[in-house]
């Protein structure tokens, strides 16, 4: 059975001692629920990623980094490297967010790097995909999707885990979320993609995330349909009570 997971990316928000309160809030929180299947992670800002993974041994949070670097080590400042995530004990890194490709030139081809690197660290990536709002409205989602699948999965075996995210850029911190139809559209297309190239039983293991203003009241029917296997959150996971409803539903639905 496939996880589920429930990941808030936090982006560049909260103070050390706002992160701090929101990590023992959920921490207390998760003990009370009994999660089975369903994975809470968490991704704060990399300077906040030592504060995470102490909460994470005391509970139930999984921790993801929010970006790592292409490069192994050296002269890359300002960069954090796939070790470095890995000798803080993080489970999960965001790659290839849309804000990243569109903000930092983030191409596929260093998304592929960073896949690999990840994966030689041991750390899950989060790999983010989507079309663009001119994408949608010319036609050419699906060539999108499959070109970004085709560059980020380049000589990639999956032998290690690996989470994807659809993430329709128009839908993301706008408000306007895809419609529970629009997404699985897109997920069935990445499952039948991830099966052309890694054979039924292993597209079968991935979870695929739908990510783009998901709200309480937007969740549970996205997370009903067949290929969604649960929600990359920015907004709404920075605010304690949202996020805590949000866990609730996938919970319930377990
Ligand atoms: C995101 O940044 O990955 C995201 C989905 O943001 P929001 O939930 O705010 O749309």
């Amino acid at each position: 059975m496939r996880k589920k997971i429930i990941a808030g990316n936090w982006k560049m928000n909260k103070t050390f001692s706002e992160a701090q309160d929101f990590f023992l809030e959920i921490s207390e929180y998760l003990d009370t629920q009994n999660c089975n299947n369903t994975q809470v992670v968490i991704c704060p800002p990399s300077l906040y990623l030592e504060l995470a993974t102490d909460f994470a041994a005391e509970s139930n949070i999984y921790i993801g980094a929010q970006n790592v670097s292409y490069a192994q080590e050296g002269a890359h400042t300002g960069e954090i490297s796939a070790a470095m995530i890995s000798s803080l004990e993080c489970d999960y890194c965001i790659i290839g967010h849309s804000e990243r490709r569109k903000l930092y030139s983030e191409t596929d081809e260093f998304v592929n790097k960073k896949i690999l690197l990840l994966q030689e660290n041991g750390i899950t990536p989060i790999v983010c995909i989507g079309e663009t709002l001119e994408e949608r409205e010319i036609g050419i989602i699906k060539d999108v999707i499959v070109n970004q699948l085709e560059g980020a999965f380049q000589n990639i075996t999956l032998d290690s885990d690996i989470v994807l995210a659809y993430e329709p850029v128009w839908a993301i911190g706008t408000g306007k979320s895809a419609t529970p139809q629009q997404a699985q559209e897109i997920h069935s297309l990445i499952r039948s993609w991830l099966i052309e190239h890694y054979g039924q039983e292993k597209a079968d293991e991935i979870s695929i995330l739908y990510g783009g203003s998901i709200k309480p009241d937007n969740f549970k029917e996205l997370l009903l349909q067949p290929d969604i296997d649960g929600g990359l959150i920015g907004g709404a996971s920075l605010n304690i009570e949202q996020f805590k409803q949000l866990i609730s539903i996938a919970v319930e639905l377990n």
